[in-house]
């Protein structure tokens, strides 16, 4: 016997049996079980979600000897079993995207005086309606005006925005969503229990995923990974080359954890597998978008990466986090995409974003989030820090981690000016420590979040045959134990020298 592809063999045959939709089942089984069924109806949605199976049913429905409940095909009287062979006379399907469409719908419309042949209705399945030519679609906008009693028309469209106004306001619409993943890992469950074919849940995951929602295309993947044998993730990965998404995943999942031995392992992989880095960066830049949209929304539709990654990604990370990440590789995309040396910026940009404090500066984030909230993106608000940024605090912390030196050598000094946009911190210096001012500024940096200005006065000295006195002076002992520095000379300087004339 040939083979059977799956989304023919489990093709839904009647009502209860189809997967998902089940808005548009009740209300078409509410409208059949008191016979007014609209005599135009649209199907809209994206492909593979039961438009053109639902149709048939409605067919079968309308002409079954003995429909269950009123609305249900028997599926065993000849109507029915001419119907689902596809050999009956009066349910005409016509796909509009074919060169026959213009003559079959002139012949439709030649025909539809005459009473259905076999049944009690003839009923007219035109799929991709939106393909219908001008001329096609003028034709039969007039016969959908005053179809006769015993004639339906069915449109199918994955487009109804292309549908002329004036046919869409004549139809009843019925809207067929996507599916969503959980149902659709239910349904591949069942069909590979009915097949009697063994799979990791963890693989059907992957295809449930990859289908975005429609059935049909979940079926067509099941199908191969069969004639491929594939039964783990790990088979499927490889069967289909889905490799990229799996390494991006692993790749995020290492950037979130801030592990920059395991990220460089996993980009060391990517270059051995020949994968392109600018692609492979656009992925991770997508991930992390994917990531953030729906830790913001709580979305569950609409993702290209895997949703039980995301998921689990997205209750474990914050989003000021995941949104820093995003922002940092946007960011270095563009670098990344004009250099010459596309992988060390890919490494200096995994490097950034392990070096992120773990505890990201609130401030920053919070103004970046109110760019995003003007940009239109919609958040909960962040939670204020409690600690207040004041020099007393940071010195306090800097008792705490230290090195002792810097804090004793802060403390001596006065306090300095803080305002919104700058600190201003003046402090004396003997010239060969010079070197530390940086070290000074990057720690008051860090903890103020905003810039520093440190004013350095070098440190005078007076007459040089005092050099045993001033060596001997407190504040110089200060210096020299606090800096752990050693006198190398000591200079008069010019303006000095000029006050002591
Ligand atoms: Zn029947």
């Amino acid at each position: 016997m040939a083979y059977l592809v799956l989304a023919r063999k489990y093709r839904p045959q009647k009502f209860s049996e189809v997967v998902g939709q089940r808005h548009v089942v009740r209300t078409l089984q509410n409208a059949l079980k008191s016979g007014k069924l609209s005599h135009a109806l649209l199907f809209a949605g994206i492909k593979g979600t039961g438009k053109t199976t639902v149709a048939r049913i409605v067919a079968k429905a309308l002409n079954c000897e003995s429909p269950e409940k009123g609305y249900e095909p028997c599926n065993k009287c000849l109507h029915c079993i001419e119907i689902n062979k596809g050999i009956y006379v009066d349910v005409i399907e016509i796909d509009a995207a074919s060169n026959r469409g213009i003559d079959q719908i002139r012949e439709l419309i030649e025909n539809l005086k005459f009473a259905p042949a076999k049944g009690k209705a003839k009923v007219y399945i035109i799929d991709e309606a939106h393909m219908l030519t001008k001329e096609a679609s003028n034709a039969l906008l007039k016969t959908l005006e005053e179809p006769p009693s015993h004639v339906y028309f069915i449109l199918a469209t994955t487009e109804p925005n292309k549908l002329l106004p004036t046919i869409l306001s004549r139809c009843q619409r019925y809207d067929f969503r996507r599916l969503e993943l959980p149902l659709l890992l239910k349904h591949l469950k069942w069909i590979c229990e009915k097949e009697k074919y063994e799979i990791e849940e963890e693989a059907l995951e992957l295809i449930a995923t990859e289908a975005q929602g429609s059935l049909r295309d979940a079926l067509s993947l099941l199908d191969q990974a069969m004639a491929y044998g594939s039964r783990t993730k790990e088979d499927i990965i490889q069967a289909f080359g889905w490799h990229e998404n799996i390494l991006v995943e692993e790749l995020a999942a290492g950037l979130l954890k801030k592990d920059i031995k395991k990220t460089f392992e996993i980009a060391e992989r990517i270059y051995n597998q020949g994968t392109d880095i600018v692609f492979l960066t656009e992925k991770l830049t997508d991930f992390f978008r994917e990531l953030l949209l729906m830790k913001a929304f709580q979305r569950d539709t609409g993702f290209t990466f895997s949703l039980s990654t995301l998921r689990a990604l997205s209750l474990e990370y914050q989003k000021e986090e995941i949104f820093l990440i995003l922002q940092t590789l946007a960011r270095d995309l563009e670098t990344i995409k004009r250099s010459d040396y596309p992988r060390l910026h890919f490494e200096l940009s995994l490097m950034r974003i392990c070096e992120f404090e773990k505890l990201t500066p609130i401030k920053n984030i919070i103004s970046r989030l109110e760019e995003l909230i003007n940009a239109g993106i919609n958040f909960e608000p962040v939670k204020e820090e409690k600690e207040e940024r004041t020099w007393e605090n940071f010195l306090k912390v800097l008792e705490k981690e230290g090195p002792p030196s810097l804090y004793a050598l802060l403390t001596s000094i006065k306090k300095p000016l803080i305002t919104e946009r700058e600190i201003v911190v003046k402090i004396t210096l003997p010239e060969e420590s010079l070197h530390s001012v940086e070290i000074i500024k990057k720690r008051i940096e860090d903890f103020f979040q905003k810039p520093v200005k440190i004013e350095v006065e070098k440190q005078k000295v007076l007459k040089t045959h005092f050099i045993e006195e001033i060596k001997n002076r407190d504040e110089v002992k200060n210096v020299i134990n606090i800096l752990g520095a050693k006198i190398s000379h000591i200079e008069v300087k010019d303006t000095f020298k000029e006050e002591q004339k």
